[in-house]
């Protein structure tokens, strides 16, 4: 393991770290059960703490020091946690956090950290709880995904077979340990065969780029890190990433547009696999393993020991098409302390409610269209964001284009926030016609177009993105 601190770890020195630090813990109080809080950007020492509270099986409860003070205190308040531990060494919104906590250094052979002693709830622990992850929120409040050790060693082993990791790998540890994708996918993955991760505090898009060609062999990232990298590229003249070590690259966390992929397929020279999962999923559903080239914009088919299941009884489903559930040893245990919640997503014979819609081609491969609750109906058609998405972002004037739905004399207009490549020519009625839905088995035949928001022209300077 490997981090911005220069701290270069063997495993065995993890597990020097771990046990030092467990002992730290044990003296602040805490049990088996109690929730650990870990406010951190990746780094060894988080690593270490993450290991600690484990051994002591208790609780982790990672959270990105970028939240704020606010967002902090929600979690804190509902997570109840024995002790609180900042990465203050390494990031400057931890040292921040701890500040306001008046958290007291504690240094040792895990590196900095600071720690408060809180006085906790004495909530009944769950000894099987290996994390507790609070979800960003985007659909309403944050809530707590209780995962086990069990959902985590599958979610490790899982990604860690899939790619054939070795050993010999050296991962770049690029999405935060403090979400699933990053804690699973990267850390355990890597933990799993004995892999060397190089944790990366914070995306820095020269850096990561000038890092990726160092002996790195395999990078996940989400899409746009992807698209900021090659527009990185491209500005410095570069076509090609030119690295001669890396064999995997992979994209997850947020709809792949086909365009992006086909572009970052050619940037790397290896091909570019998508990965669906969600928090409540220990990250892995579905992942593709497509060759170079492939023109697949499915997600892939099922994990192994993973079950999928469509639900076309919900609004937007039909046709195939419908809610996507999955069941298997990596659906979360729960929400935590939201007995509510969790009944509304995790039904008695285990099937997980995804929120997503989707479908399975004759390939067996998922298929995702859209989020239920991002599903806009318009004149009682169902149109997916990300159909729409695609068609314009397949037209090589256009950059990034973002599609949502706006409320309009009872129906809902399709509404596209484009932005448009330099020097480029297209104007709101050429966009328009990029994409058009005629509505199949209507008598008269109906069409829908969209409507687009560009942004001003600067005027002063030559224009470029409009
Ligand atoms: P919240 O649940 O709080 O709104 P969130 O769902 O964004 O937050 P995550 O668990 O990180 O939090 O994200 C999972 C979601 O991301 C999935 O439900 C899905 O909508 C989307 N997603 C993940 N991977 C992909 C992918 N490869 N293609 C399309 N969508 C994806
Ligand atoms: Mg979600």
């Amino acid at each position: 393991m490997e981090d911005a601190t220069g701290a270069a770890w063997t495993y065995a020195d993890l597990d020097n770290a771990a046990t030092a630090l467990g002992h730290v813990l044990t003296a602040a109080g805490v049990r088996r059960g109690d929730r650990v809080l870990i406010a951190s950007e990746n780094c060894a020492a988080a690593v270490a703490a993450l290991f600690a509270a484990w051994r002591l099986g208790a609780v982790a409860v990672p959270v990105n020091a970028r939240q704020s003070a606010v967002e902090m205190d929600r979690i804190i308040a509902h997570a109840c946690p024995r002790v609180l531990l900042f990465t203050s060494d390494v990031s400057k919104d931890a040292a921040g956090h701890a500040l306001h906590h008046q958290a007291a250094p504690c240094l040792g052979p895990w590196g900095g950290l600071d720690m408060v002693r809180a006085p906790g709830d004495d909530l009944p622990g769950d000894a099987d709880v290996a994390v507790v992850l609070y979800t960003t929120g985007t659909t309403g409040d944050p809530k707590g995904v209780m995962l086990t050790h069990a959902n985590l060693r599958f979610g490790g082993a899982t990604s860690a077979t899939f790619r054939g990791m070795t050993s010999h790998d050296l991962i770049y540890g690029v999405l935060p340990i403090t979400h699933v994708f990053g804690l699973c996918s990267i850390l355990l993955a890597s933990v799993h065969v004995g892999a060397t991760v190089r944790l990366i505090p914070r995306f820095d898009v020269s850096a990561v780029f000038d890092g990726l060609r160092r002996g790195i062999t395999l990078f996940s990232g989400v899409p746009q890190m992807h698209a900021l990298l090659m527009a990185h590229a491209e500005g410095q003249g570069l076509e090609q990433l030119g690295s001669d070590t890396l064999r995997f690259v992979s994209s997850g966390a947020a709809p792949l547009d086909p365009a992006w992929k086909r572009k970052a397929e050619a940037f790397y020279g290896v091909a570019l696999q998508n990965g669906y999962g969600m928090t409540e999923s220990t990250a892995g559903i579905a992942a593709t393993h497509n060759a170079i080239g492939d023109p697949d914009t499915s997600v892939g088919p099922a994990l192994p020991d993973v079950e999928i299941r469509i639900d076309d009884a919900v609004a937007g489903g039909g046709n195939g098409t419908g809610e996507v559930l999955t069941r298997g040893p990596h659906v979360m245990k729960g929400y935590f302390r939201n007995a509510e919640a969790t009944s509304q997503v995790l039904g008695p014979d285990g099937w997980l409610r995804t929120g997503d819609l989707g479908c399975v081609d004759d390939h067996g491969r998922l298929h995702i269209v859209g989020r239920c609750k991002e599903l806009i109906i318009h004149g009682g058609f169902n149109v997916y964001p990300p159909e729409v998405e695609a068609a314009l972002n397949d037209h090589p004037d256009v950059v990034q284009a973002a599609v949502i739905g706006r409320a309009r004399d009872g129906d809902e207009d399709v509404l596209a926030f484009v932005q448009l490549a330099s020097g480029a020519q297209l104007d709101e009625a050429a966009l328009r016609t990029l994409w058009r839905r005629d509505w199949p088995g209507t008598s008269a035949r109906r069409s829908t177009s969209l409507q687009t928001v560009c942004p001003p022209r600067p005027r002063a300077r030559s224009s470029n993105t409009s």
